[in-house]
């Protein structure tokens, strides 16, 4: 079975007390976020940052300490199965602007609710509700 291990994260943006989150339609039709594989002798907030300016143009922009979550899939490639991780960081944009790369088809911010719907796989729900819940939990600190 092939290994593939990406690494990406619940981007935010804060805006007169509205938190509204980054997702991106993927080539093949689902919407999820910023991600990406991580490269030889890359660390995963390395990947991160390059995978989301890659992704969004994205580079002003901090990391939430203290936030990582996990999830790992199956999916189907050329025929063999591939056993997917992907870890997620929690991630403040200073930016609203985003310039799309060829990798994606769309993107959206949205608020807690509206990005809670438009995630297509329940992981990456989940991965929401935990990354929200930190969030509402330091909101005197954001
Ligand atoms: P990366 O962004 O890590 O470079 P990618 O764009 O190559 O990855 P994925 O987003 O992992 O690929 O999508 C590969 C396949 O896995 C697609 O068929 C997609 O529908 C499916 N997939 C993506 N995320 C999930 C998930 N959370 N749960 C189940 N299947 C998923």
């Amino acid at each position: 079975m092939l290994y593939e291990r990406s690494a990406g994260a619940v981007v935010f943006y804060y805006e007169d007390k509205h938190i509204k989150y980054l997702l991106l339609l993927y080539g093949a039709g689902h919407w999820d976020f910023p991600k990406g594989n991580i490269e030889k002798d890359e660390e995963e907030i390395e990947t991160v940052r390059r995978e989301i300016f890659e992704e969004t143009g994205i580079k002003n922009l901090a990391f939430i300490p203290n936030f990582k979550h996990e999830i790992r899939y199956f999916y189907k490639k050329k025929g063999g199965l591939v056993h997917k991780e992907v870890v997620f960081y929690l991630v403040r944009s200073y930016e609203k602007e985003v310039t799309l790369s060829s990798e994606h088809k769309d993107y959206v911010w949205l608020d807690y609710e509206g990005a809670l719907r438009r995630l297509t796989y329940k992981t990456a729900k989940d991965t929401l509700i935990k990354a929200h819940n930190f969030l509402m939990s330091m909101d005197e600190r954001l």
